[in-house]
């Protein structure tokens, strides 16, 4: 393979692949094993150049303040005698080329070791103890980033990198939903908010509630500088991470904030490990969240779980695992698993084969994913602000719509129309944005529309580089600065597809009248919403969008604004009048347009007065998904989409570069039709076109030549077979 000279980047800015051994609590295995032959398995089998050892075990009853290294400062874990698991292992990874980080548990801790140090515990608004409300893994408790057991926490730090490790993951500190009010908390928020009342937690009707989420999220970031610095101490190239979450509601009560991090840390990283679910369940979870990690300015690690769902010892099935593998490196990310000792022992060779064969493939394109960055022409702006603050006003969506289902002559459809109190509200908000983030990217991947992911503070030019297209998913807590720029980038020339209520919000969450924003979208005024519905409502097009006539019926999305246009404003579609009864007939078109198309400058907003990615999410209808990418291109203009091919969603399409040539990673689920995926189906002979100046192809994992065709500022290629995982480079542009 072509190399390309990336000397002088630290290890950590060169793809790295990690793993973790788990032993539980029995270390035996690792301490009578042959270490060498460990690391060599590691490097050889597993294509790893990064393992992490335990330094303090995370396993029950919560042993966090135990250490599996020799320290005159903390107790050694019973059982472990005089050895010393990192410096015993650190020379063998050291001879095959691995790097060793020190796993570190700062969440879990007996109730006896809590017991020493009583006002270290993170406590609940009535004062208890959080562990002793809500047991950690059935038994053991947590303490908190603010009280003086930081001190503890950065002096183990310190012990941990005196044993030659080259840096932490920290497993933790997590700042628990309902915590922390212990009297450090209290004291640290008085100051920052100059006030002594401290809300009750989630109550969005005190003022000081959003301030106090920030402070949650604040306090944990102090605590990741204050702890990288201790590392630092001792080797200042320590590299140190923690599990920071993804992009969901939840990161609000759990203080979750990759951007505030970013600088606290050397890895953005996050869980992505998969889970038996009851209903339909996305392929591309991992393929989304490894693009969320890797947009900012850190290296993102998806953590993916060698374990089946919850039965840890039964391992993940091989389609499953080597899809999470493609799917970490096709977003951008550093891979990452975990192997129970059970569980390699028994079924090694099948159950860990993904390792070598995707992984193998992986790790031969080292020079192809070194320093390289999307190319995607279509951005995905994922606010962290709206998912903190995000509190619709609308009372009239809290409404339940039932499952639509119909058996045995009853539908389930709902019918409660709630009052709408502020907990109502914020759990309806929270829901649609889950699914209008999830859905958009999906979209976007069933779709072939490579997608790049934008946080809150990237709407700017040098993030903004390259970017045809903005969507703009219910990102409804935006500054003015954001608008502005938004607004900038469109008169330039950019196409914005914007859904529900984007934008009407300030970055607190207050609701804004923002008469001028409303106008940039194309609407004149908002009357009020529909009444959220799954039965018989719809929405009909007035001009037929790429294959789809002007006279079909479109599932409406749950919920909707009832808006009027502004008088430059094209409605591309309107709701019909609601019926919301199944077995009724149709009672004709309504006033109220559903989309919206205005030009304003060199560029085109597309407006979605309902939120369409939140009903892909949930109803996975192509209607919804094929509309999506005609708004898409039709955002875009005249250039088109980046992306043209006829292959199944189950491909998913990522486009990525370095300096003279483009990387099209081609991820393909397409299987046996339920997850966990039995066995991947491959893909022959798949048509795409994009747009491109290459003059020449091939397949990275087939090895073969690509015959090129030009057709206008594209270029055409078929791709012979695709079994799992397969990437194109272009060149010679
Ligand atoms: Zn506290």
């Amino acid at each position: 393979m072509e190399k390309t000279n990336f000397s002088t980047l630290p290890w950590w800015r060169k793809p790295v692949r990690m793993m973790r051994r788990d032993y539980v609590s029995d270390f035996r295995p690792f301490i009578q094993a042959n270490l060498d032959s460990l690391a060599r398995k590691a490097r050889e089998h597993w294509q790893v150049n990064c393992e992490w050892v335990m330094a303090t075990p995370g396993c029950a009853p919560g042993t966090a303040h135990l250490t599996l290294f020799n320290t005159p400062r903390f107790e050694k874990m019973p059982g472990i005698g005089a050895h010393d698991l990192l410096r015993e292992y650190l020379p063998h990874v050291r001879r095959h080329g691995i790097h060793l980080l020190a796993y570190v548990n700062m969440h879990w801790y007996s109730y006896e070791f809590a017991d020493t140090h009583p006002d270290w515990e993170q406590l609940l608004e009535d004062g208890t103890a959080y562990g002793h409300k809500h047991p950690l893994y059935g038994g053991g408790t947590t303490l908190c980033v603010n009280s003086p057991w930081r001190d503890w926490a950065f002096e183990m730090i310190r012990e941990v990198m005196r044993t030659g490790v080259d840096g932490c993951f920290l497993d933790g500190p997590v700042v628990y939903p309902g915590a922390c009010y212990c009297k450090y908390c209290r004291r640290l928020f008085k100051i920052a908010a100059q006030s002594s009342r401290l809300p009750k937690f989630g109550d969005w009707n005190h003022p000081l509630w959003k301030r106090f989420a920030d402070f949650r999220a604040g306090s944990w970031a102090r605590f990741m500088c204050d702890a990288q610095a201790a590392a630092r101490e001792i080797h200042p190239g320590a590299v140190m991470f923690l599990n920071g979450g993804g992009f969901s509601s939840h990161n609000l009560s759990c203080a979750y904030d990759a951007a505030r991090m970013e600088s606290c840390q050397t890895f953005t990283g996050s869980e992505q490990f998969f889970h038996c679910a009851d209903g339909y369940d996305s392929p591309y979870k991992t393929l989304n969240l490894a693009r969320f990690l890797s947009a900012g300015k850190n290296p993102g690690v998806v953590f993916t779980h060698h374990g089946l769902s919850t039965w840890h010892y039964a391992p993940l099935p091989p389609a499953e695992m080597s899809t999470a593998l493609a799917q970490t490196v096709a977003g951008g990310s550093n891979t990452w698993f975990a192997v129970f000792h059970e569980a390699i022992k028994k079924d090694a060779r099948e159950a860990l084969a993904p390792l070598e064969t995707t992984g193998g493939f992986i790790a031969d394109c080292d020079p192809y994913v070194t320093g390289d960055r999307s190319a995607a022409e279509t951005a995905v702006l994922i606010s962290n602000r709206t998912l903190y603050y995000y509190l619709t006003r609308h009372h009239g969506l809290c409404r339940d719509v039932g499952s639509g289902r119909e058996a045995g002559l009853v539908v389930e459809q709902g019918g409660t129309q709630q009052k709408g109190d502020l907990r109502q509200r914020r759990e309806v908000s929270a829901e649609i944005l889950d699914h209008e983030n999830q859905g958009c990217l999906d979209v976007c991947n069933f779709a072939h529309v490579p997608a790049r992911i934008l946080w809150d503070d990237h709407l700017i030019s040098e993030k903004l580089r390259g970017v045809k297209v903005l969507l703009l998913p219910n990102a409804a807590c935006l500054a003015q600065k954001q608008l502005a720029a938004i607004e900038r980038f469109v008169r330039n020339g950019g196409g914005l597809v914007a859904a529900f209520e984007a934008g009407m919000y300030d970055e607190w969450g207050d609701p804004m009248s923002r008469q001028n924003w409303l106008r940039f979208l194309g609407i004149e005024r908002i009357k009020g919403v529909f009444v959220p519905s799954r039965t018989e409502d719809y929405l009909t097009l007035t001009t037929p969008l790429d294959n789809i006539p002007a006279d079909s019926l479109i599932p409406r999305p749950v919920h909707g604004l009832a808006v009027r246009a502004a008088d430059d404003a094209k409605a591309l579609a309107y709701y019909l009048n609601p019926i919301n009864k199944a077995y009724t007939q149709p009672k004709g078109v309504s006033d109220y347009p559903a989309i919206l198309a205005t030009r304003r400058g060199k560029g085109c907003v597309v407006y979605l007065a309902s939120p369409l990615f939140d009903a892909f999410d949930r109803f996975h209808i192509d209607a919804h998904k094929d509309l999506a990418r005609a708004l898409i291109r039709l955002a875009a203009g005249r250039i088109g989409l980046q992306v043209e091919t006829d292959a199944p969603g189950s491909l998913a399409i990522e486009v990525r570069e370095q300096k003279g040539r483009t990387l099209v990673h081609l991820v393909n689920v397409t299987s046996d039709m339920k997850r966990p995926m039995g066995q991947i189906v491959p893909l022959y002979d798949v048509p795409i076109a994009m747009r491109s100046k290459a003059t020449r192809a091939k397949c990275l994992r087939s090895g073969q030549p690509l015959r090129l065709k030009r057709k206008g500022n594209r270029v055409c290629f078929r791709v012979p077979k695709i079994r799992d995982y397969e990437i194109v480079v272009l060149s010679g542009t």
